[in-house]
Order: C-alpha cells, then structure tokens, then sequence
C-alpha cells in the first residue's frame, strides 16, 4: 500500500457553476432533497406503469424505449434494468388500435411527469447546480417542455450541463466561478499561473473522481465533468447485467498533463508504477491490487512512428474513455477482486474499453460511432479515432477463427488488430442477436476483471453455445455494420 499524494484543494466542483445564491438553510435543503428524491421516483414510477401497459398490449420495443427513459430517473435502477433485459429478446405485433391507446396513456404519464420536474427544478437551481442540470437534462427529454426559454438556461458544452444563461455568458467570456465568487477572465489567468506547477496544480472533484492538473481551470473542469457524464452512462449501460459502485475510501485520480515530458515525469513520480515502461497513448491506466489506482492523461503522446506530437481534446477524450473504462470497472470491482492472474482474456477487458471508446458524447446524449475518422495534428501527419468497427469490417471475410482469438494468451494479445477484434466482439455480445448473449458475456466480464476466470471460464459462462453458430453469427453482425 503506498501513501496517498495531497495537493492543495482550490474550490469545488459542486461550487463551480452556483449561481449566488445566498445561504440554504439545512431544513430547506433536507426538503429539497425530499422533493427531488419523489419527483424522481414519480418519473420511474408512471414510466414503468406505462411500459407495462406497452408489454400488455404486446408492443415490446415501445415498453423498452419508455424503460430507457425511466432508467435517466436513476430511482428503481436494478427493477427498471431488469425489466429491460427480460424485454430486450422479446418481439410482438401490438392491435391496430395500439398507436392512439399508447399516445393517450403516454400524454398522461408524460404530463404527470414533467409536471414533477418543473415544480423541482427552481427549487434546485437555488440548491444546487448539479442537480438543476441533472432535473434540466431529463425534463428536456420529454416533448415541448421548452427547458431553455422556460428556464433561460442553456446547455453549456465545454461541462455538459444546463446552467443559467447569465451564467454560460460570463463562462463564455472566459470567468469561472470559484470559491462561492465569479473570477473574471484575467483573474481566472493569474490563478492558473498559480496553479501551473506541481507543487500546486488545480485539483477539481466530483466527489467520485479527481482530476489534478497544471493545465487550465476550465480544461480541469470540462475533463472532469466528461468523466462524470461518461461514468454515469457506463453504470448505466451495465444495469441489470453487471452492478458496480464506486469504491469507498478516496477519490479515483486522473492525472493530466500538456507535455510529454510532464506525462513521463508524473508517472514515474507515482510509486505504484515503479518498474513499468509507461506507453505511448494519450492515456493510460496501471491496475494494481492497491486501492484507487491513477489513470494518466496527456495533450502529446507519443504516436504510432514514435514521434510526440500535440492532440486535440476529442482525441484526448478517445483515449481516456477507454483508460477510465478500465479504471472505473476494475476500482469499482475491486471489493471481489483475487490477487492473481490467470494470463488470458485480456481480449475481454480490451474489447470492453474499445467498445465504450467509440460512445460519443454529444450535447448531454451518448451515440455509438461505428465510423473510423482521420483527425489532422499538422505536419501532414494524422491519428485514428474509433477504428475498431471499421476494421472489423473491412476484414469481414478474413475474421480470425474465434477459437483461435479467444485463446490469445494475455502476452501475445497487445496488437492494434486484436483490440479492434475485441472491440467488435464485445459489441456483439452485448447487442447481437437481440442480446441474446448479454447475460453470459456479463458474467464473463465480471469473472475476468475479478481476476477469478480461467482457461475454462468462456466456455463455461457460454454453457452450451456452439462456437460455430457463434462465428456465423458474429460474422452476420459484422456484415450488417
Ligand atoms: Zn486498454
């Protein structure tokens, strides 16, 4: 176990986009807690009745959508995800008078609903932000509740949140809310200067991770509210197959840099990571069995021929999708885990970060991007962006055999084409043949990243599927990309 580092905390994320607000007092706020926690539960609550109406009248995909609306609740999760998954295999030709019946109830329930949210939500723009954008975010999903103009909010991309227009504008000026004041744009400049070394970088957190670094504020921020985001959907996309919850006991670090050499000089400065070569990526992350283990970020990796070179954020973003997709499920199934290695399935840990690499956040909302797209860094020289899907298909007929791939020792695995093999895979076994796999490759996954799997583990958790059906099948979804 190696000491925890300790840098100085400068604000709060929490803080970070209040309004001036004056005081709360701790019973108003126990209310809006309260209130907020029935809203949301109303919300979960008549979007499963009327996902069961749905089911009743034989219209399975109308009972899922209305689900997955339900699921952004986040009350009844484990009910919610459960329901999904016993729907997700199921088809149906509903009566013909469906259409209309399924409007009707749909009006009432959504009107009940947003109902709900719109006496909510001025309550937690007093109380707190976070919580406004996150009661914002779901009311927009219902139609004609018109968030911006009823609230004058705006969805500000660089954190992925609604926040009063007044707001947007002062942060699109270049000030930043810190320590309960609004620091104007030359005030924000000095205060990084200051915090530009790291005897005292920018520390930034939203109570689960913890974003350290000698970049900007805002860059602090806006990497530390994509982290959030993303591990709020992962969570989510894993409901009712796989439960994970952040670990007690710290913060999950991610450690970030603008140079090279800073990358390099971070790393090694990490105890844990002693003896390990550190790669090139624009992220990385070294599982250990000490607790909350770094994810290390950079601006300028080193590139495939071995020259740095400087990326944009969305390429940054890529890689740390992926390393904190290890992060978060590994940390997350720490509690469980053995401290062994069985030498194999690293194809499963890799296609679960490649395949979550290639979800895109967009405006607050999550998009699987099945093209691979050149990013230009200068010089003539580019980098790849999602490319495992694409390669997948374009090797559509020269797959390799999935006997062979699946029994890739763990040393030979780290090849670009057996990522993007894994990465593909695992999309398949999550969303093929109308999931029918989803459960087996669940339990899989858990075992392997809880270093309890073996030689035998696929095998076992894919109890009675023949490898066969299994390769026509992969080879058919592939077809269809
Ligand atoms: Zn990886």
């Amino acid at each position: 176990m190696h000491p925890v580092r300790f840098f100085a905390v400068i604000g709060s994320f929490a803080l970070a986009l209040a309004v001036a607000a004056g005081p709360v007092s701790g019973a108003d706020s126990k209310e809006v807690d309260e209130k907020d926690d029935a809203a949301r539960l109303l919300v979960a609550e008549e979007l499963s009745k009327l996902a069961a109406f749905c089911a009743e009248k034989n219209a399975p995909a109308q009972a899922r959508s209305e689900l997955e609306l339900a699921l952004l609740a986040e009350r009844k999760t484990r009910e919610i995800a459960a329901r999904i998954e016993e729907l997700r295999s199921q088809t149906g030709s509903p009566p013909a008078d469906f259409g209309s019946r399924h409007q009707e109830e749909q009006k009432k329930a959504y009107e009940k609903c947003t109902r709900a949210l719109l006496e909510l939500a001025p309550l937690l723009e007093k109380e707190s932000p976070e919580r406004f954008s996150a009661c914002l975010d779901l009311l927009d999903r219902f139609p004609g509740t018109n968030v911006a103009s009823r609230f004058d909010a705006t969805f500000f991309e660089p954190y992925s949140r609604w926040i009063p227009a007044a707001d947007a504008r002062r942060l699109e000026s270049g000030s930043e809310f810190v320590d309960g004041k609004w620091l104007e744009r030359a005030q924000v400049t000095a205060l990084d200067r200051s915090h530009a070394t790291w005897k005292d970088p920018w520390v930034v957190s939203d109570g689960v991770h913890e974003v350290r670094t000698t970049l900007p504020l805002r860059t602090a921020r806006q990497l530390l509210s994509y982290i959030g985001t993303y591990r709020r959907f992962l969570v989510r996309h894993l409901a009712g197959l796989w439960e994970i919850a952040p670990p007690k006991g710290g913060l999950l670090p991610v450690i970030v840099t603008a140079s090279q050499a800073d990358h390099r000089a971070r790393w090694e400065a990490e105890p844990r990571t002693a003896g390990v070569p550190l790669n090139g990526g624009a992220a990385c992350y070294l599982v250990s069995s000490d607790p909350l283990n770094p994810c290390f970020v950079t601006f300028e990796p080193v590139l495939g021929e071995g020259r740095v070179a400087k990326v944009p954020l969305e390429v940054v973003l890529s890689a740390l999708t992926h390393e904190i997709t290890h992060q978060i499920v590994f940390e997350h199934a720490k509690p469980a885990r053995k401290e062994r290695d069985s030498g194999m399935n690293a194809w499963c840990v890799e296609g679960l970060a490649a395949y979550m690499q290639q979800w895109k956040l967009e405006r607050g909302r999550w998009r699987l991007e099945r093209a691979a797209r050149n990013v230009p860094l200068g010089g003539g020289r580019f980098t790849t962006l999602d490319p495992a899907f694409a390669w997948a298909k374009e090797h559509e007929h020269a797959l390799p055999p999935l006997s062979r791939f699946l029994a890739i020792p763990k040393e030979k695995f780290y090849k670009l084409e057996n990522y993007h093999m894994a990465g593909t895979l695992t999309w398949f076994l999550l969303e093929g043949e109308k999931g029918k796999y989803r459960k087996s490759f669940a339990r899989f996954l858990e075992l392997v990243h809880e270093s309890q799997d073996d030689e035998k583990s696929f095998s076992t958790c894919f109890e009675g599927v023949d490898q066969k059906v299994l390769q026509a099948e992969l080879t058919r979804f592939v077809a269809g990309i």
